[in-house]
C-alpha cells in the first residue's frame, strides 16, 4: 500500500512539473521550433506511458531485493554503522553512480547503442524528450538499479526518494529553458543542470560522448567525461539521417533497436 501510494504522489510530481516545464518553454525557450509542440510531443508521451508502465511492473524486484538486503545485511552500507540520514544519503549517491555506469555502457556497447540512440534521435530536445525512452533501455536502468541495492544495501524508502529526484532532474535537463547562465554555472557544481545536459545531445560525437551524470554532476569530473558550455547558437540536436518522418513515429521509434540503420 505505501508502495501504491509513493508511485501515486510520484506520478503527481512528475505531471506537475512537467505542466510547469512546459509553460516555462512558452515563456523563456533556449531555441524557438517551428514544429507544433503538441504534435512532436505524441510518440513522447506514448514512450512515458510504457515507461511508467514497465517500471511499475517491475517496482516488485526493487521492493524484494530492498528488503532481502536490510533484513540479510548484504551489502556495503549495511557493514557501517551509520545513522539513517547519512545512509539515505549514501544510498543517493551509489544508486546515481550506478545510473552514470549504465549510462555510459549504453553509449559504449553496440547493443546498448541500439536502443539508447531512440533517446539520441530527437532533433527538438524539450521537457517531453525526458521519457523518450525504449522499453529496453528502461528495462536496462532497471537491471542497474538492482545492482546497486544489491551492491550497497539500498533501503526500499531511499530507492523511492531517490527515483523521484531522478525524475524530476531529467525533466529540468531535457527542458528547453534558457536557464540564467550564473545560477546555471552555480548548480552544475553540485548537480547536472539544463544547458550542461544540453551538450550530450549534440549530433556532434565528441560532445555526444560527454556529461553523462544523472543527478550529480561530480561524476564527470570525476572520470574525465565532463565538457563545460558550448556555443548554443551552433549546437545542433539529433542524430544524422535520423530525422526522417518514419523514424520519428512511435512505430518506427519501438522499431530503431532492431533496424539497421547505418549512422552517418
Ligand atoms: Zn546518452
Amino acid at each position: 500500500m505505501q508502495i501504491v501510494l509513493s508511485d501515486h504522489a510520484r506520478l503527481l510530481a512528475l505531471v506537475g512539473l512537467c505542466g510547469l516545464l512546459w509553460l516555462l518553454e512558452t515563456i523563456i525557450p533556449l531555441y524557438r521550433y517551428q514544429h507544433s509542440r503538441v504534435r512532436h510531443a505524441i510518440p513522447n508521451v506514448a514512450l512515458a506511458v510504457m515507461l511508467v508502465l514497465t517500471n511499475l511492473a517491475l517496482s516488485f524486484a526493487s521492493a524484494y531485493l530492498a528488503g532481502f538486503t536490510i533484513h540479510n545485511g548484504v551489502g556495503l552500507f549495511t557493514l557501517l554503522a551509520l545513522p539513517p540520514w547519512s545512509r539515505a544519503l549514501l544510498g543517493i549517491v551509489g544508486l546515481d553512480l550506478f545510473a552514470y555506469f549504465a549510462h555510459v555502457m549504453l553509449h559504449k556497447s553496440w547493443l546498448g547503442w541500439q536502443f539508447h540512440r531512440v533517446h539520441h534521435s530527437e532533433s527538438a530536445v524539450d521537457v517531453t524528450t525526458t521519457f523518450r525512452q525504449h522499453p529496453g533501455e528502461t528495462l536496462w536502468r532497471i537491471l542497474w538499479q538492482l545492482a546497486a541495492i544489491l551492491v550497497f544495501g539500498i533501503p526500499l524508502w531511499v530507492v523511492i526518494v531517490y527515483l523521484i529526484l531522478s525524475s524530476l532532474n531529467a525533466q529540468m535537463e531535457h527542458a528547453n529553458i534558457n536557464m540564467n547562465r550564473s545560477l546555471d554555472r552555480l548548480l552544475r557544481l553540485l548537480i547536472v543542470t539544463p544547458h550542461m545536459h544540453k551538450v550530450h545531445h549534440s549530433q556532434d560525437q565528441r560532445e555526444t560522448d560527454s556529461n553523462y551524470s544523472n543527478i550529480f554532476s561530480f561524476w564527470d569530473r570525476g572520470f574525465r567525461t565532463y565538457l563545460g558550455e558550448l556555443d548554443f547558437r551552433k549546437l545542433r540536436y539529433g542524430l544524422d539521417g535520423f530525422d526522417v518522418k518514419e523514424r520519428q513515429t512511435l512505430r518506427g521509434l519501438l522499431k530503431m533497436p532492431f533496424t539497421n540503420y547505418t549512422q552517418s
